[in-house]
């Protein structure tokens, strides 16, 4: 690039910094900036086009075009020359603007006189801020380095922006970040809450995005990187084998680390006059802009991978860590981009909701705030970068919707709304100690599920009977390593010394599928939830299965032992499982320890297959626990991760409560106590109509046990199962709007 330019360039945005420096109002600055522009650059126009809101583009300051155009003229994205920039954020320039595809004549503005234009996107981190333009008489293309120059400008003014620069009169120059926004995601927990942004990572703020002098901010930007260099490959060399995810992710980082295009295009901004830190963010902010529109998932991951690694850099040159000095506000609302089982962990039950950008419904973030009980959303569009620590939030996890500075009128319907709630729950803890005892006088038995030793307090709280369904694998997801089998027993020993005598069922290691454990070598399967998972891995690896069998005998000390093998899909695999028990006490009790009082052995009915199981199985299993959860997906043949076909098919479909009646009659004849212990237990519609057909006992979170049994104690069961039998001889496909109707004309 010549040295010229490049000086030029610096004059530049010398004498930017220095009208931002001086007093002024926004509308007084922007009006400098812009005669500045067209002074330096030579051109006849300059303009700074800004949003009013996120659909319309206003004139907001202008040097050569009609002084009485500015906050007059407004386009809606997409529209005309300038929309089209804001619409793609790449820039236009062209020596004959009339004739360019969508061009749009604005009289008020003067501009026909204006042939060539050049307009560049003014955006930040993925945030479109507005549009610089450029015009001239002349019917000239702007050379590459005008185009680059005015890009390095618009860097600039988008830094200034989010420094709160330009603040003034009108929509225009509203300050960022002060506006309400709604944000739509997917609900991963239910739950509603209001409170105030917590940052995950906070972002980092670039206060001087120009710089004098390029060889000190070269040198910089060089130390940086090789700092950076040096994390990665220790990264690398701590990453554990056969985690191809994360090697992939720490790759792709070396890659870009080592990248001499990435860094040549930094060194280029340099020498334009940013200062390293702005350099890292113009490159950062392209990724971004180029993520929002690249539909190919693997290159988009790349794209992110580049994103976290600006982070990182930016981090180091500023020295702004993950503490920023900011407090904590008492009633957080997370907010993040992503987030590991053991990070949640951390923050713990201190969270009053959680808001991911990605995320997943089934990732393991997902299943510990699932079992913390805190409402999490996900795909929550770009909610790191429109939030600011302290920003107040409302989460709505039965909507998906994410309410950031709301206004007055919705925050006071969302008080009222979480006002019901609280009423609710009130009416619940009142019946709390309270049976779950129909009208017509038949017992269901409420337990809950659970996982961690966070969710002990609830056995107490809730009202629940027992645990119904103890999942070990998040002991086992939130650890870097094998946990031992004293520790196990320990924690085993915690639990069932919490439960006071209640009876708790600890379902041993349900891995694969979606819940992986980062230690372990993982199997690359073209369908994981049909795979190598759970008792699979159990039966052909059982070591682990073992330990884990030892560390409950020894954890049970002589009280009752309950504990259910899931994922059985044929009768052999349970009698293994069951044996691989029995060989375990033998061994225990050689060793001279005391067995447990009594041993229930279990068995999940996961799998359609176990529902047409010899009449073998319901015999020999102790107890069976329907996990509606898997036996749906693979019933409905829809699997349970998949947003676009997870909510197709309904628990209440006519097939699958024949198929649980089915199994609640075969356990019947053979006298097998029958439980289920998946999501829709703890759907009270769902839980009477489970009720009705004939299942007694149901565990779900604990937060859904007075819902249900509140539902239950109002409901009549041999009425229920009326309304459901005539719907299903009516041809009906769900019961659901049947059963809807009777609950709404009971006044419900
Ligand atoms: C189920 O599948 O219903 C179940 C309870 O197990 P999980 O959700 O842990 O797979
Ligand atoms: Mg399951």
């Amino acid at each position: 690039m010549p040295e010229q330019t490049d000086s030029a360039s610096r004059r530049l945005l010398g004498r930017l910094r220095d009208t931002l420096a001086e007093p002024g109002a926004g509308q007084e600055r922007l009006d400098r900036i812009t005669h500045i522009i067209a002074e330096q650059m030579g051109t006849d126009v300059c303009s700074i086009y800004l949003f009013r809101d996120p659909d319309t583009l206003e004139l907001c300051a202008t040097e050569g075009l009609k002084p009485e155009a500015v906050h007059q003229t407004r386009l809606r994205v997409g529209e005309g020359l300038v929309g089209r920039v804001a619409k793609t954020a790449r820039p236009i320039n062209t020596g004959n603007a009339p004739q360019e595809r969508g061009f749009r004549y604005m009289p008020e503005t003067g501009e026909e006189v204006f042939s060539s234009f050049l307009g560049v996107p003014v955006q930040r981190l993925g945030v479109r801020l507005g549009v610089l333009v450029v015009q001239s008489k002349e019917g000239r293309q702007y050379s590459d380095d005008e185009v680059y120059a005015l890009e390095v400008v618009a860097m600039v003014l988008a830094e200034m922006t989010e420094l709160g620069a330009f603040i003034g009169e009108g929509e225009a120059l509203t300050a960022l970040h002060s506006r309400p926004a709604m944000l739509r995601g997917t609900v991963a927990q239910e739950g509603v809450a209001m409170g105030h942004a917590w940052l995950h990572e906070p972002r980092v703020v670039v206060t001087q995005p120009i710089a004098d002098d390029p060889a000190t901010e070269m040198a910089r930007l060089n130390e940086a990187v090789d700092k950076l260099r040096i994390t990665v490959d220790e990264m690398l060399n701590a990453a554990p084998d056969g985690d191809n995810e994360q090697l992939q992710v720490l790759e792709a980082y070396r890659m870009f680390a080592n990248s001499r295009g990435w860094k040549r295009r930094m060194e280029e901004d340099i020498a334009r006059g940013l200062s390293a830190e702005a350099a890292v963010e113009k490159e950062q902010s392209a990724a971004r802009a180029r993520m929002q529109t690249v539909p190919d998932p693997y290159l988009r991951e790349r794209l992110h991978d580049l994103d976290d690694l600006s982070n990182r850099l930016l981090r180091i040159l500023t020295g702004q860590g993950e503490r920023t000095g900011a407090e904590r506000p008492a009633d957080p609302i997370l907010i993040a981009r992503n987030i590991g089982p053991g990070e949640l962990l951390d923050y713990g039950r201190s969270l009053r909701g959680i808001v991911l950008e990605e995320g997943a419904v089934g990732s393991h973030a997902a299943i510990v705030a699932r079992a913390l009980a805190i409402p999490l959303i996900v795909h929550a569009g770009r909610i790191t970068t429109e939030a600011l620590n302290g920003d107040p939030v409302l989460v709505d996890g039965e909507q998906g919707i994410v309410h950031l500075r709301p206004e007055e009128t919705v925050a006071s319907a969302f008080r009222d709304k979480m006002a019901m709630q609280a009423k609710a729950v009130k009416r619940y803890a009142a019946i709390r100690n309270e049976p779950a005892l129909t009208l017509c006088g038949t017992r269901v038995a409420l337990t809950m599920n659970a996982g961690l030793m966070a969710d002990l307090p609830s056995l107490e709280s809730s009202g629940a009977e027992g645990v119904g369904l103890f999942r070990t694998e998040l002991q086992f997801l939130v650890r870097t390593k094998v946990p031992r089998r004293s520790e196990l027993a320990q924690l085993y020993a915690r639990v069932i010394d919490a439960a006071q005598g209640k009876r708790v069922v600890f379902r041993t290691l349900d891995i694969g599928s979606d819940k992986v454990l980062p230690y372990m070598k993982r199997r690359e399967e073209p369908n994981p939830a049909l795979g190598w998972r759970a008792i699979r891995v159990g039966l052909d690896r059982p070591g682990v299965m073992r330990m884990q069998i030892q560390a409950l005998i020894r954890a049970a000390n002589g009280r009752p032992l309950t504990l259910m093998f899931p994922f059985v899909a044929q009768l052999d695999e349970f009698r293994t499982a069951r044996e691989h028990v029995l060989g375990e006490l033998e061994r225990e009790e050689r060793l001279g320890r005391v067995l447990p009082e009594k041993v229930e052995i279990g068995a999940m009915l996961e799998t359609p297959s176990m529902a047409f199981a010899p009449r073998q199985f319901y015999e020999e299993a102790d107890f069976i626990s329907i996990g509606g959860n898997d036996l749906k997906q693979f019933f409905f043949a829809a699997d349970r991760e998949n947003e676009h076909v997870r909510r197709r098919y309904d628990t209440l479909n006519v097939s699958f409560l024949t198929l649980l009646e089915q199994i609640v009659k075969r356990c019947e004849d053979t006298g097998t106590p029958l439980s289920f212990c998946g999501e829709d237990a703890g759907r009270p519609v769902e839980a009477l109509c489970f009720a009705a057909i004939g299942l007694r006992a149901l565990s779900m979170r604990p937060a859904s046990i007075g819902p249900v049994k509140n539902m239950l104690r109002k409901s009549d069961l041999t009425e229920a199962r009326a309304v459901i039998d005539a719907a299903r001889a009516s041809g009906a496909q769900s019961v659901r709007p049947a059963v809807m109707d009777w609950l709404r004309r009971r006044g419900e």
